[in-house]
């Protein structure tokens, strides 16, 4: 009897490891790529993060609607990339914003390059009243007629911005919310393109790639949900960047701008 009873311990320990084994080995197929894939996205996120990222200021100048769902979407892509940190500027709330909107009013000009330049100028005039101790990107979004009805450039060093979405609004005024993420779209294709990146340029004939600067503008309504770095892009940002800097760029842009 007692040697039965041992005998029926040990069988069932040994079931017990059995299964357990099993149960280990499942796991390691069902979740072990996944959990691999995670650990690997994690490290690369971690590694980033150590380097600092580039700071960006949003600066509201002369616009007219509420700027709250947009300040939304804007400080949400903190979360979703390690490469800029947005910040949205109480413009209004400054001293100084009402005789830089006045000379920003007075402007008349052809010249974007000129347009753009006077409003760095005023988005820095800014940042040295405020004390700020980084040199950060200054986007402006401003309801200010942009010169040849455009609605984006930048200054030479790319690191001056202006979002002029007067352009945008009088072509989708019954979407505001499409205009948002129009504007969120041009954010991240500019602030990509602020970094310098070699042989990454604007280019045609890749519909719904973030740096396709399609000639249409209404065509922008039909990509703006379905954006993704054409090969070109890639391979541009891939080879002055890395692969790892690459697959998180194309992770920020696929990434849907609902939220
Ligand atoms: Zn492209």
């Amino acid at each position: 009897m007692a040697i039965g009873a041992n005998l029926t311990e040990l069988g069932k320990s040994l079931i017990l490891n059995l299964i357990g084994a099993l149960l280990v080995f499942l796991a390691g197929v069902l979740f072990s790529d996944p959990i691999q894939r995670h650990v690997a996205q994690w490290r690369r996120r971690r590694a980033f993060r150590k380097q600092k990222p580039a700071f960006v200021r949003i600066f509201p100048i002369i616009f007219g609607a509420p700027f709250d769902q947009l300040t939304h979407l804007l400080l949400r892509q903190n979360r979703l990339q390690p490469f800029f940190q947005l910040e949205v500027i109480h413009w209004e709330a400054w001293r100084g914003h009402e005789a830089a909107e006045a000379r920003l009013r007075a402007l008349r000009t052809d010249s974007r390059l000129e347009f753009v330049e006077k409003f760095q100028a005023e988005m820095q005039a800014y940042n040295e009243a405020s004390g700020a101790a980084e040199n950060p990107i200054n986007v402006a979004v401003t309801d200010l007629v942009f010169p040849k009805n455009f609605y984006c450039w930048n200054t030479r060093d790319r690191r001056g911005i202006v979002i002029g979405i007067n352009s945008l609004h009088k072509l989708f005024r019954e979407d505001p919310i499409l205009v948002n993420k129009i504007i969120l779209r041009i954010v991240q294709r500019m602030l990509l393109y602020s970094l310098g990146i070699d042989s990454l340029t604007a280019h045609q004939y890749t519909w719904g790639c973030l740096f396709d600067l399609t000639p249409i503008l209404t065509d922008l309504q039909y990509s703006v949900d379905n954006t993704y770095l054409c090969k070109q892009c890639a391979r541009a940002i891939e080879s002055d960047r890395g692969m790892e800097f690459l697959d998180m760029a194309k992770v920020w842009v696929k990434g849907d701008t609902t939220a």
